[in-house]
């Protein structure tokens, strides 16, 4: 494996349907915009569903969480891989990109059930529950109902995948984190090795650093970007990529309208005052102990 690989970074602003400005939008052309991101999202998801939800091939890794991986068919018998990852905030993760695309986007059902599984489901604070009924609308395997107007959450239907967490206005619900964010990255990190195992020198891997908000987009929340828009960085490198990635929002400044608490300073690790827990560069990391590539890179501007 080479010491350093390249990526490149075009900041050029796009066309056609990619044309999306690069200063901070107006809040409400900025919900339009994350409207047809996530209808976009939503089709690209309903498609790729077909790989994760029919039978999926057991991958053996041998890895230090994972000894086989539950990858979707189609995905695993695909010739090539062209991965095309937003980069935005995650509660797990902190920085979200090409690793959390492919090491959970391309795992089964069950394989992403085993990638997040959490030992416990979210708690509830039930002074600070009001009965809303938000978390119930949310929760994609309806596990939460009102009980004397206050949210239960039944622990064996949840699937912990912490949308809860963030929905909710009061801040009533919380993930029991433990060692858990460390335990996703690196499963996630298992799952894209063995998502990539049959396709050595067949993938490329592309990161979106466009609208970069700061939680996942599963969530039903319009956000403000957290730093300015970069540009969409390339390298067949994931690793590379990744690292880049995160480092060229590290040395953004801070866009002062957003939710970012602070850490607004060119240099400050952005996804660490989102997600005060989390060590983002932990992916990276792990990444390049399991040989998925390098971090270190060359970044060329085109
Ligand atoms: S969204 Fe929050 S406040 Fe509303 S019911 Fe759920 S936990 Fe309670
Ligand atoms: S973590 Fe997900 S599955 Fe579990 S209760 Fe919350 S929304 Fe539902």
């Amino acid at each position: 494996m080479p010491s350093e690989t390249s990526v490149r970074l075009s900041t050029c602003t796009l066309s056609g349907a990619l044309l999306w400005p690069r200063a901070p939008l107006p809040a409400v052309r900025w919900r339009v915009s994350l409207a047809k991101l996530r209808t976009e999202r939503n089709l690209l998801a309903s498609r790729a569903s077909y790989s994760t939800v029919s039978e999926p091939v057991e991958v053996t890794i041998n890895q230090k969480h994972c000894r086989t991986a539950k990858i979707g068919t189609e995905a695993y018998y695909a010739d090539a891989l062209i991965s095309l990852a937003h980069v935005h905030g995650h509660g797990m993760t902190g920085m979200s990109a090409t690793f959390k695309n492919i090491g959970m986007g391309l795992g089964s059902r069950g394989g992403k059930q085993a990638v997040h599984c959490a030992k416990d489901a979210p708690a509830v604070d039930k002074e600070k529950c009001v009965g809303c009924a938000e978390c119930v609308a949310h929760c994609p395997v309806n596990a939460i109902k009102l009980v004397h107007r206050k949210a239960a959450i039944d622990g064996e239907t949840c699937m912990r995948c912490g949308e809860c967490t963030v929905v909710c206005p009061h801040g009533a619900i919380a993930a029991r984190y433990d060692d858990l964010p460390r335990l996703v990255q690196e499963r996630i990190v298992e799952y894209t090795y063995a998502a990539l195992k049959n396709k050595k020198n067949k993938c490329l891997f592309y990161n979106f650093a466009l609208d970069i908000t700061p939680s996942c987009l599963c969530i039903r929340l319009s956000e403000r970007p957290i730093v300015q828009d970069i540009g969409i960085l390339a390298s067949r490198d994931p690793v590379a990529l990744e690292q880049a990635t995160f480092d060229l929002v590290k040395a953004q400044k801070g866009l002062e309208a957003s939710i970012l608490p602070r850490a607004h300073r060119k240099g400050a690790d952005k996804y660490k005052a989102l997600y005060p827990g989390i060590d983002t560069e932990r992916t990276m990391r792990y990444a390049e102990e399991i040989g998925l590539g390098v971090r270190k890179y060359k970044l060329k501007e085109i």
